[in-house]
């Protein structure tokens, strides 16, 4: 933490120095520019900096320190895996997360599933509880969808993951699927966090769609804190002014979130642009930028998909892209 003075007294200068002692931190003064700084190392448990801000002479506090800790480089300095049934994250290996935006029937899962698998994914995806913008649009196959996602799984031999949209689903969902989804729209619904915390299946978190980073872990900070470890997280673009394209994928996530923290990242270019043309420029990019794995969406005829069929890539364009892939991970010094 810094204090930053503006013509303090003595005794207002002895009096925070007083303070930093008794709260056990090492304190040093200093003249900068016509400033006292005071700088306060120390556990920053110990301390509420907020004090520091209502204190005579303070003009600002600089807390140095992050909000998070569970989740920042600080508490584990080595980078977390994940795993996920059979699919790893934070691995050497890039992981691969494909499938519908939304179950839309037996045949179609299972279509998408084959084709993905064979392609090099690892992890089937495919949303039962869908949260849409409008409550006009399809909400999903609820339960049935879970199941016709467990059957599929099965068969074709792929770990799935589904979006949790609601505390109560928690048990539910966890009967059905190896990873549980935290979609943008809940990435502050703190009784689904809550709840999540408690499940013993790994979970990704998406992130809020106006989230700054710290918000965001914070989020996991959470989940770590009510005692599930296993979170991946995942850059899914944020909004900003633009409008050609759906959202902005913040690639500066990526290097961002590495540096501050330990848990896996991926990201989702198809949320992340909205168009289907995108995807494999920006899939390539996120790479580049070090994610540990992208989740995309996949449907045999995107044309009619029920949801998000705008940014679905067919079969051909998805093997088209884990062809091109390829090279990038490699360069990255990964496989994929
Ligand atoms: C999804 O994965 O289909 C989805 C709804 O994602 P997001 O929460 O990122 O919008
Ligand atoms: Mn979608």
């Amino acid at each position: 933490m810094i204090i930053i003075m503006t013509d303090p007294t003595t005794q207002q200068i002895d009096r925070i120095l007083l303070k930093l002692r008794q709260h056990k931190l090492e304190a040093n003064c200093l003249q900068s520019y016509g400033k006292t700084v005071i700088t306060a190392i120390g556990n920053s448990d110990t301390y509420d900096a907020g004090f520091y801000e209502r204190m005579p002479g303070v003009e600002k506090v600089i807390s140095i320190v992050t909000p998070f800790k569970l989740v920042s480089r600080e508490f584990r300095q080595e980078n977390t895996v994940v795993t996920a049934g059979s699919a790893i994250f934070g691995g050497n290996a890039v992981a691969v997360l494909a499938g519908p935006c939304a179950i839309e029937s037996y045949e179609q899962l299972y279509e998408t599933a084959v084709l993905i698998k064979q392609a090099g994914a690892c992890m089937l995806r495919g949303g039962a509880y869908k949260p849409r913008t409008s409550p006009y649009s399809f909400q999903g196959l609820e339960q049935e969808g879970l199941k016709i996602l467990q059957t599929v799984s099965r068969e074709v031999g792929l770990p799935a993951i589904s979006e949790v949209t609601d505390p109560r689903h928690v048990e539910l969902m966890s009967d059905y699927v190896d990873m549980l989804q935290i979609g943008t729209r809940n990435m502050q619904n703190f009784a689904l966090l809550k709840e999540v915390a408690k499940s013993a299946k790994p979970i990704l978190l998406k992130r809020g769609i106006s989230a700054t980073m710290e918000e965001w872990l914070m989020a996991a900070e959470y989940i770590m804190a009510g005692g599930n470890e296993n979170i991946v997280l995942c850059e899914r673009g944020i909004r900003t002014f633009e409008t050609y394209t759906r959202n902005t994928l913040d690639l500066n996530a990526v290097p961002m979130i590495k540096y501050l923290s330990h848990l896996p990242i991926i990201a989702d270019p198809s949320h992340g642009t909205g168009n289907w043309r995108l995807v494999t420029p920006m899939s390539k990019a996120s790479l580049g930028a070090g994610a540990d794995g992208l989740i995309i969406e996949v449907h045999p005829c995107p044309e009619e998909a029920v949801s998000d069929g705008q940014q679905s890539l067919t079969f051909s364009n998805f093997n088209q892209l884990m062809e091109e892939l390829q090279p990038v991970a490699i360069a990255m010094g990964r496989s994929l």
